[in-house]
């Protein structure tokens, strides 16, 4: 029956990023389908493993800063040997400088791209690594951006790693579609989490965004919560290298 396509009972997920916000509501989401969770945080995620556990489900609390990609080898050992496997794997941590870009500095440049998109990629070849070794395939499912179809305002180095996530997520698609890995991302439209609470304290720019939002609200981590399930699901298996907006129209206008 389609809808135990989209059971998850028994899978492993990571989800990096997971103490509040967008990566909160997806490890919720993939935990009341049956996913375990591995959270990989640089803050303490106690809301999440509370949330998580009154589900049934076990939480592993796993820290690192991904904006280095030194510590992933271990995080993947550290994941296989608590749970004997990995199945899915979201890559949600992400960050956002705003400044000009006339005055941009190479650092707000460096860090943005180095979380969003270096560790990215590489936290995903690992994990392709493993579920190649496992021979089971797996999902990946990179979170990108409105930003990953347009240009923006004063985030450059933004805009930037979410565009390379959109065209990353179809390369990895290609080259691991044989091994039965999906990699797919989802871009999130304007959501209220911490990173967009600047722009919605400016009242203008807070107005104009929902003005042009069909919805007529900002998103919620809630909001992302089907849209993960499906493409960490069977239901997605002949979905690869697509990103689905969910962004209350947005793109649509
Ligand atoms: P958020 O609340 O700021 O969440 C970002 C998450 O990434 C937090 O868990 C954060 O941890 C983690 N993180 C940042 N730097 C890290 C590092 N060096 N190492 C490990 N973890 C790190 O914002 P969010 O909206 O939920 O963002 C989640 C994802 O959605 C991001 O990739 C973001 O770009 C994307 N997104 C958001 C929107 C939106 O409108 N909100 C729209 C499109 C895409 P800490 O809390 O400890 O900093």
């Amino acid at each position: 029956m389609i809808l135990n396509a989209f059971e998850l009972s028994g899978k492993v997920a990571i989800v990096t990023g997971c103490n509040t916000g967008l990566g909160q509501g997806m490890a919720l989401g993939l935990a009341q389908a049956g996913c375990d969770i591995v959270g990989i945080n640089v803050s303490a995620p106690n809301e999440t493993a509370e949330k998580i556990t009154a589900t049934g489900r076990r939480f592993l609390d796993l820290r690192a800063d991904l904006s280095s990609i030194t510590g992933i080898p271990e995080l993947i050992e550290k994941a296989v040997s608590d749970f004997g496997h990995i199945d899915i794997l979201v890559n949600n941590a992400g960050i956002i400088r705003r400044e000009d870009a006339i005055e941009f500095s190479e650092k707000n440049w460096d860090d943005v791209m180095n979380v969003n998109s270096k560790t990215l990629f590489f936290m995903s070849q690992a994990v392709a690594k493993q579920f190649i070794k496992q021979g089971t395939g797996g999902k990946i499912i990179n979170i990108a951006s409105m930003l990953s179809y347009q240009g923006g305002i004063r985030v450059p180095s933004y805009t930037a790693s979410k565009s390379a996530v959109m065209g990353i997520t179809r390369l990895m698609a290609n080259e691991w579609a044989k091994h039965n890995v999906n990699v797919n991302a989802i871009a999130p439209g304007y959501m209220a989490t911490n990173n967009t609470e600047q722009l919605r304290a400016d009242e203008d720019r807070s107005k104009e965004i929902l003005d042009r939002i069909p919805a007529g609200r900002w998103g919620l981590p809630e909001d992302v919560m089907g849209p993960v399930v499906f493409l960490a699901s069977k239901a997605s298996d002949y979905v690869n290298g697509y990103t689905i907006a969910v962004d209350g129209g947005w793109l649509a206008r």
